[in-house]
């Protein structure tokens, strides 16, 4: 397929230039003076100006004290997502160039420039450039834009990502929560280039992969747990292997290919997912990892009546905790599953247990272990505390984006 997007003339493009003044309220400010990106509509008092949604704007205090400029949205929670803290400077094609170049060469740094591999070479908040992800598989690029701030610049970004990366096609990834959150209308598709109709196959650690890009039968893929499956592959040698939603499989092919696992099942509920977990175990020749559709809870469940063990397992649920509000009952969620996760080890064995909420801590996370362990009886020894991997950069001023943890465990 070959479409491009028009290019827009520079008119429909928002001016670099602030337009209002976003004034917060009294004891509002702290956050901001410490760089957080996200100011939210309950810090703001009023707007002394013409904003429109997209436009830059500045951030002032109750008392007229500038703090940072950035992008207006009135249809957001998100009110203003600030992109820099050096009053004057205009957010205009040269300052987001620059952002985008910085992500390329912290990216080129870390050898992520491999183009039969996979990549994630601008990662939102982590790169100062909150609300655009670009990640690369092969000579592909997907974009996914989850502010408006992003969306209204496409047809600046998208020229310069070809100019940085020069992929072969650009793929727009939208997901319906975020067009809402945000009041975006995004459709998604093809941008730029040609993108095939089938799977893109990459490598990593050696296995090889394939995602599907066009709409229908997209698949993605968690570049962010790249170094944890390999991780969770050096525990795995002649031990047998249980991967608790599996998904496409990653997890468990490495455990066979590069760990050389014994045997290898990986669950998950999505039936879908199961068919490309199988497509790349026989993409890899893996003989010895078995898929099986089926939820996690019960699995375990029935697992532990049939007195099944396992050498090593591994768990990598979705986000449980969408929202703050749903941070107890997330807690919930990973105290039950590690605990079923628990009593299908052997003595000795390794738990590789994963949590992707941004809203529960790390240190949440490790409580939860505490309690598995006092309500099971087993020793928990939290060998390796690990996160995302390096082109996910967090930024330390908003540890929103230190979403994913990893705790790779013995348990006695
Ligand atoms: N470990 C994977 C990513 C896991 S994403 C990798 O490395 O690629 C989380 C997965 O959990 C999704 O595939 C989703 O389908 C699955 N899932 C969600 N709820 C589930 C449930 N109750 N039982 C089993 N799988 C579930």
């Amino acid at each position: 397929m070959d479409t491009s997007i028009e290019p827009s003339p520079p008119a429909a493009l928002p001016a670099s230039e602030p337009v209002a003044r976003v004034v917060l309220k009294p004891r509002k400010a702290r956050p901001f003076f410490g760089r957080h990106p996200w100011v939210l509509d309950s810090a703001v008092d009023r707007v002394d100006g013409p904003a429109a949604d997209g436009d830059v704007v500045d951030l002032f205090t109750d008392q007229g004290k500038f703090i940072a400029r950035g992008v207006y949205n009135s249809q957001s929670r998100i009110r203003v997502r600030l992109y820099t803290w050096k009053a004057g400077e205009a957010l205009d094609e040269s300052f987001w160039r620059a952002r985008l170049q910085a992500a390329a060469g912290l990216r080129a740094q870390h050898g992520f420039d491999d183009r039969s591999q996979a990549a994630r070479l601008v990662s939102s908040e982590g790169d100062r450039l909150s609300g655009l992800v670009v990640e690369r598989y092969a000579d592909q690029l997907v974009v996914q834009v989850t502010a408006k701030s992003m969306a209204v610049r496409l047809p600046l970004l998208i020229p310069m990502l070809q100019e940085l990366w020069q992929p072969r096609g650009i793929t727009l990834r939208t997901e319906r929560e975020m067009n809402k959150a945000e009041g975006l209308s995004l459709k998604e598709g093809t941008l730029v280039g040609e993108v095939p109709e089938g799977p893109v196959f990459f490598t990593e650690h050696g296995v090889r992969y394939g995602v599907d890009l066009q709409a229908g039968q997209k698949t993605g893929f968690f570049l962010d747990q790249r170094d944890n499956r390999r991780a969770a592959a050096s525990y795995a040698r002649d031990r047998r292997v249980l991967d608790v939603c599996c998904y496409t499989g990653g997890f468990s092919i490495a455990a066979a290919a590069i760990g050389g696992a014994h045997e290898v099942l990986g669950i998950d509920s999505s039936a879908k997912a199961i068919a490309v977990a199988r497509a790349h175990a026989e993409l890899n020749s893996q003989t010895r990892v078995q898929f099986e559709e089926a939820d996690a809870f019960q699995k375990l469940e029935n697992l532990y009546q049939q007195r099944e063990l396992f050498g090593l397992v591994i768990v990598d649920p979705p986000k449980f905790a969408r929202t703050r509000q749903h941070v107890e009952e997330a807690m919930r969620a990973y105290h039950q599953l590690n605990r079923l996760a628990v009593s299908v080890l052997e003595p000795g064995g390794i738990l590789v247990t994963c949590s992707c909420s941004g809203h529960v801590t790390r240190e949440d996370f490790m409580f939860t272990l505490a309690e598995v362990s006092e309500r099971t009886g087993r020793d928990i020894q939290i060998l390796e505390t690990r996160g995302a991997a390096a082109d996910h950069p967090v930024n330390a001023s908003c540890l929103e984006s230190e979403y994913l943890k990893c705790l790779v465990c013995r348990v006695g």
